[in-house]
Formats: structure tokens, C-alpha cells, sequence
């Protein structure tokens, strides 16, 4: 197996061993970075140069003798819509094209902090705004398993990377499911955590009560451990949480004898393709073989999920992108007056899809319309969270798909927003809960597409996911 196929686990044992160096590891991502971005177009900016003088100072401490960190030496992407200090973050923007942040965002530092290889920033949809990477403001991304067919999104460039052998791990966020749908397409493991377990300090906000980075990986043993990196309270995101942050990698426990897995009635309905409900509900027959109580749940709520989060997110993103003016950020297009300044630079800047949620929003918060939608989506929101506390009492766990179908064809979907809407039906839920959930690879269909299940745990209990995830990954389909 090629190098950049390997997991971060393996390769942090062969660099440990001196059996590769860093420099060779980083020399082959980007070999095949040579070879395939063309095709795939994952990244909107590579750091070569950065990369290669870092692996060195990694060979060095290796050389030196030292122990290094678990994902020290290891080439990562980051989502371009986290701050990275004097690399170009743009989140897929053209009113961001030419932003270098003056500050890294504290995902990022903590990874840092470790020593890891940042190849490059990731694409996605403008501002994460979307489910295909075909929002992007610079050029799409095309799914590693079949580029007639989206990666996902909207981290659809991280998700692909790691799937195209482009890098080992990536950072991704996940506002409506932009971590675990993309995961899905491209079979890889893509987990959000709960909300406020990773700081928001430098991710450029979208919707902020829903906003959340977590991680791509090949497997699960490698999702803990970039967990453990990133994870933790920070001063700098006063909505990140104080409670205490376990070592995940003690999650990595094959099994689930005892764990009550619920299957709400509401995911497995029309318009859920067969081939994933198949795949799903054999999962479930696999964690029952292996020992978990599979109970028949309902979420009753479930319906209202994707009206809720776009009013929610809409508003909130209407709001955050209030400060890209033309003044204080990014591209500025000049006009007679400052106003004329402000609308001829959100006019030419942002793109179709960026301005349809800031009318959805500004709309949703108006006077007169607030109590109708925006008020009455907050309310709903309290409905759909209940839903998940009342279930949780019965269960350890909630096993779903991650999305109602496979990868689908470019183009498939730009002709239709709600279309591309309805697509976040299993996934939204989770975010407007803020609760943590995992995207994990069960196979492919007969187009030899991969699908994922979707395994939602309670606030604060990652390690549950991580166990189930890691003992179904250990006993294969
Ligand atoms: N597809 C959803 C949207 O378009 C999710 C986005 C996300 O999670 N960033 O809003």
C-alpha cells in the first residue's frame, strides 16, 4: 500500500521506527497531489514549501532521538474557512481571495502545537454554504471514487483529499452535516463533535449556535486521535465547553455487548434510497450479532428538522456576514459613495447561493416576519432537541443513514436549492441538538459508490460513538 493511503497510526510507527522519514512522506503526498488534483481539485491553496521544511524538522527530532506526538510528521489538509496565520484562508469566496488571517484559529494551532504537516487548505461550498462543493467560488471538487459525482459538502475538499490519498487527515466543520455527508460520499470517517467541544475561535462563522469542526480520517483509531489534538475549553470561544476532555483513544474498544442502539422510525422513510436503508439496517444486524439491543425509536419531530435549520442558519449567517463590507476584510469594489461601495462589493463578491441565504435570513429576522419564522424556528428547535433528550433515556446510541442516497452527478442538483435541501435531512438533526455524531464507511452500492451510517450519541459522550464505531470498523461488513 502506497504511503498516502496509510493511516496516521501506521505512519506514526513506521516515522517512530526511522523505517520512513517525514520528508519522504510529505514527497509522496504531494507525488500524488502531482498526479491526481487535476482530476479531483481538492485544495484552493498548497503549502509545499511550508510542508517540506517542516517534515525536516521533524526528521531532525527523529534523528535527535526524541519521542514524537501521535500525529507529528503526518500531512493534514485544513478547510479553508479556518484561520491559518499567514496562509491564505478564503472559504471558497471571492470576497475572501486575497485574506491572509493575522491569527490561527485555535483547531489549527492545536494541531500545530503537534508538529503535523499542513499540505494545503481545503475547498468547499462559499463560506460552507452547501451540500456538493459546487458553491465554491473558485472551481468544484469531484468525488475521488467516480468525478462524474460530487465529494459532498461542504467540506467536500477535505473529505476528498483525505479519500484521493491527498492527505492523511483533514479538519473539516459541520453546521447541517458538511462533515459526515461528504464523509459518506467518499467513504472516510468524518465526526463532529458536540457542540463546544472543539473551540470556534477562527473558524469564519457561518451559523454560530451550529457550528462545529471536527475531523476526516481512514479509520476510527485515527479519528481519536486527531480528537484528543483538537479538542478542549478555550478562553478564546466563550461557547466552548469546560467540561473535561477524555483520552478518545481508550474508546478504541471492540465492543458492544449491553449498548442500546435506537433506530428512529423517522429516517427509514420514502425517499431513503433502498440500497442505504439496506446497508444500514444490516449494520444494526451487525452490532445485534456482536451483542448491542437493537429498539425500534421515533424522533416525532424529525419532519420539521430541515425547515428549522433554514431559518436558523440562514439568519445567522445573514448576521455574521454583515461585517464583509468592503471595509474592515477582504476584496473592496469601489463605488461613487460609500454605500454604492458596499453593494457593488457584495454584489460582484459573494455568489448566488451566499446571497440567497442572506435574503432567506435577513427576511426570517424582520420585523413583522420574526415571530412567524425566526422565532417560531427557535421554538421548533427546543421540540427537536426534546426529541433526543426523551430518546436518549431509552438508548445509548441513535443509528441512522448519514444521507438519503450516494454521491449524486455534478450538476445534478445546482438547479434546485431545495432539492440540495432536503439532501441534510439525516444529518441537521444533530447540529440543531448540538450533539455529536459520526459518519462511518458501510460499503458501496451497485455503482460502486460508497455509503455511511450515522451514529448520533448524547452531549459529551464521543466515547460511546468512538466504541461502536471502532468495534463495527474491526468486524467488517
Ligand atoms: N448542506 C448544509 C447547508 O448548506 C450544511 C452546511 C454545513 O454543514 N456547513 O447549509
Amino acid at each position: 500500500m502506497a504511503l498516502h493511503d496509510k493511516t496516521a497510526h501506521e505512519l506514526h510507527d513506521l516515522l517512530q521506527a526511522k523505517k520512513i522519514s517525514a520528508a519522504e512522506l510529505t514527497a509522496d503526498i504531494f507525488k500524488r497531489i502531482d498526479e491526481a488534483e487535476d482530476k479531483i481539485g481538492a485544495y484552493l491553496t498548497l503549502t509545499r514549501d511550508k510542508a517540506t521544511a517542516d517534515a525536516k524538522a521533524v526528521d531532525d527530532k527523529i534523528a535527535r532521538g526524541e519521542k514524537i506526538f501521535p500525529l507529528e510528521g503526518i500531512p493534514c489538509a485544513i478547510k479553508d474557512n479556518i484561520c491559518t496565520k499567514g496562509i491564505r484562508t478564503t472559504c471558497a469566496s471571492k470576497i475572501l481571495e486575497n485574506f491572509i488571517p493575522p491569527y490561527d484559529a485555535t483547531a489549527y494551532k492545536k494541531l500545530a502545537a503537534q508538529n503535523v504537516i499542513v499540505v494545503g487548505k481545503a475547498n468547499l461550498d462559499e463560506f460552507a454554504m452547501g451540500g456538493s462543493t459546487e458553491n465554491s467560488g473558485f472551481h468544484v471538487t469531484r468525488n475521488p471514487h467516480n468525478y462524474d459525482c460530487v465529494p459532498g459538502g461542504s467540506s467536500g475538499g477535505s473529505a476528498a483529499a483525505v479519500a484521493g490519498g491527498e492527505a492523511i487527515f483533514s479538519l473539516g466543520s459541520d453546521t447541517g452535516g458538511s462533515i459526515r455527508q461528504p464523509a459518506s460520499f467518499c467513504g472516510v470517517v468524518g465526526f463532529k463533535p458536540t457542540y463546544g467541544r472543539v473551540s470556534r475561535y477562527g473558524l469564519v462563522a457561518f451559523a454560530s449556535s451550529l457550528d462545529q469542526i471536527g475531523s476526516f480520517t481512514h479509520d476510527v483509531t485515527d479519528c481519536a486521535l486527531v480528537l484528543n489534538a483538537i479538542c478542549g475549553h478555550d478562553e478564546m470561544d466563550s461557547t466552548s465547553t469546560a467540561a473535561q476532555v477524555p483520552d478518545f483513544t481508550k474508546s478504541l474498544v471492540a465492543d458492544v455487548k449491553g449498548l442500546k442502539i435506537g433506530l428512529p422510525a423517522e429516517y427509514f422513510v420514502k425517499g431513503i434510497d433502498a440500497e442505504v436503508e439496506t446497508a444500514v439496517r444490516n449494520v444494526a444486524k451487525k452490532f445485534e450479532s456482536l451483542g448491542a439491543e437493537i429498539v425500534e425509536i421515533s424522533l416525532p419531530h424529525t419532519e420539521y428538522a430541515i425547515s428549522t435549520y433554514y431559518l436558523i442558519a440562514p439568519a445567522e449567517a445573514a448576521t455574521n456576514l454583515e461585517r464583509y463590507d468592503g471595509v474592515s476584510y477582504g476584496a473592496r469594489v469601489d463605488g461613487a459613495d460609500v454605500v454604492e461601495m458596499m453593494t457593488n462589493t457584495r454584489t460582484e463578491k459573494f455568489g448566488a447561493e451566499v446571497k440567497r441565504r442572506i435574503m432567506i435570513g435577513n427576511y426570517a429576522l424582520s420585523a413583522g416576519y420574526y415571530d412567524a419564522y425566526y422565532l417560531k424556528a427557535l421554538k421548533v428547535r427546543t421540540l427537536i432537541q426534546k426529541d433526543f433528550i426523551d430518546a436518549f433515556k431509552n438508548v445509548d446510541l441513535i443509528l441512522t443513514p448519514t444521507t438519503p442516497n450516494a454521491a449524486f452527478k455534478l450538476g445534478e442538483m445546482t438547479s434546485d436549492p431545495l432539492k440540495m435541501y432536503l439532501q441534510d435531512i439525516c444529518t441537521v438533526p444533530v447540529n440543531i441538538a448540538g450533539l455529536p455524531g459520526v459518519s462511518v464507511p458501510c460499503g458501496f452500492n451497485k455503482s460502486n459508490l460508497p455509503l455511511g451510517f450515522q451514529l448520533i450519541g448524547k452531549a459529551l459522550d464521543e466515547e460511546t460513538i468512538l466504541r461502536a464505531a471502532y468495534t463495527y470498523e474491526v468486524n467488517g461488513l
